[in-house]
């Protein structure tokens, strides 16, 4: 077993149970990929078991901090049950459920997506990527499932010196699934679709939605980054008659106009735009457009907080356009899914977009993701999705 020592007072933040160390925080030692090295204080107190990435800036992710942990195959199916019996005691209304949801279920690197017979994995860090097939049968064993699809294709393994992976791990057949989410049905393909095929992190946010365009009578609704459409569906399950789904991919906006009619909905009432977001909200405010209801759901606009500023400019500017596009008393919901944009900087950001505006709003709920991604409070960087539903004075 390798050793890391760590400089003097670099101990901290894994005193605090915080899994991450970085590359100026080490002292002395190395290790291959993904080798399992024991991490000590710069006096020589153990701190951590964890994976040593010898090419990432996060040199050390933290397995345990457990001296008498082994990290051995025990240890994952540990890791695994547990996050497994976390989420069934969240009952959750879809049986597309993230199982394992990295640094919060104290396994770095790794994400676990369920979607009804199907296991969707990212092995994201040189650790995961090295246990990866003890990992696979600890996965098959907890959930007693036989299919497994690799999408190790994200850009963050390039930071840990890997390359991408994808295709079945174990099991195999068709990469098309259908989940259900609240009363709907959704397909996704696994080897085609964004991430692991669906965004589940925002499941009650779809549900909500669905309320408010109920509670609201809300008839025009545009869903701008709608992806497959599921805030369509959504308002269409709450009464909408004119549903607009926005989106730059075309086979995203195919499935999406499926699921209208996959779900019974008439589909005079959807109309699916492929098309630029910034553009489209600009054209349908020179038609003198109005909506009862929007959402603005973009891709991450700011990767790390040094890309804040440019980002801060994006979402103010997509989100001065949404409330101008609100009728008087329309819903606008609105997120962010940046690491680097902070709960309270992107509601700054929202409100210097309703001084733009010239548009007040009331704060009807401050959202986030769904508690299947869960965080944890020594690990609060992993939040990353945060919103807004509000309601235009
Ligand atoms: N709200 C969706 C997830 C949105 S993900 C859901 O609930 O499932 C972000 C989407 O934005 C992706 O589908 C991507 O294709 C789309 N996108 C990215 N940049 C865009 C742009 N400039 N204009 C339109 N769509 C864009």
């Amino acid at each position: 077993m390798k050793t890391i020592k760590l400089r003097e007072g670099k101990e901290r933040s894994l005193l605090r149970r915080h899994p991450w160390v970085f590359q100026g925080s080490v002292a002395k030692g190395g290790a291959d990929a993904g080798e399992t090295v024991r991490v000590e204080s710069a006096s020589g107190e153990f701190l951590a078991w964890a994976a040593f990435s010898p090419s990432s800036s996060i040199r050390v992710r933290a397995w345990s901090f457990d001296e008498a942990e082994r990290i051995d195959a025990e240890f994952f199916a540990r890791r695994i049950a547990a996050a497994i019996r976390l989420r069934e005691r969240l009952a959750i209304q879809s049986n597309g459920v993230r199982l394992v949801h990295g640094e919060a279920d104290g396994l770095p690197g790794l994400i676990v997506d369920r979607y009804a017979d199907t296991l969707v994995a990212q092995f994201l860090s040189a650790g995961t990527d090295k246990w990866k097939a003890v990992i696979a049968d600890a996965l098959l064993a907890a959930t007693g499932l036989t299919r497994l699809y690799e999408r190790s294709d994200s850009g963050v393994r390039q930071l840990e010196g890997l390359g991408q992976a994808t295709g079945w791990l174990r099991g195999d057949g068709p990469t098309t699934v259908e989940l259900t989410e609240s009363s709907w049905r959704l397909k996704l393909d696994v080897a085609e679709g964004h991430k692991t095929g669906y965004y589940l992190d925002q499941r009650d946010n779809r549900a909500d939605f669905a309320r408010w365009v109920r509670q609201l009578g809300a008839q025009r609704v545009l869903n701008c980054y709608s992806y497959t459409g599921g805030f369509s569906v959504a308002a269409l399950a709450g009464g909408a008659t004119e549903v607009i789904s926005v989106d730059s991919s075309g086979p995203a906006l195919a499935r999406a106009s499926e699921h209208v009619l996959l779900n019974g909905f008439d589909p005079a009432h959807h109309t699916a735009l492929d098309a630029d977001v910034n553009a489209t909200l600009r054209q349908l405010l020179k038609d003198g457009k109005q909506f009862d209801a929007i959402v603005l759901d973009p891709p991450k606009f700011a990767p790390s907080a040094a890309h804040a500023d440019r980002a801060s400019r994006a979402y103010k500017d997509i989100n001065r356009l949404g409330l101008k596009l609100l009728a008087p008393g329309g819903l606008l919901t609105t997120y962010s899914c940046s690491g680097g944009i902070g709960a309270e900087l992107f509601q700054k950001i929202v409100a210097g977009a309703g001084m733009d505006a010239g548009v007040d709003a009331y704060i009807v709920k401050r959202l986030e993701a769904s508690p299947d991604h869960p965080t944890t409070i020594c690990f609060p960087e992993g939040e990353y999705l945060k919103g807004l539903a509000l309601l235009r004075a």
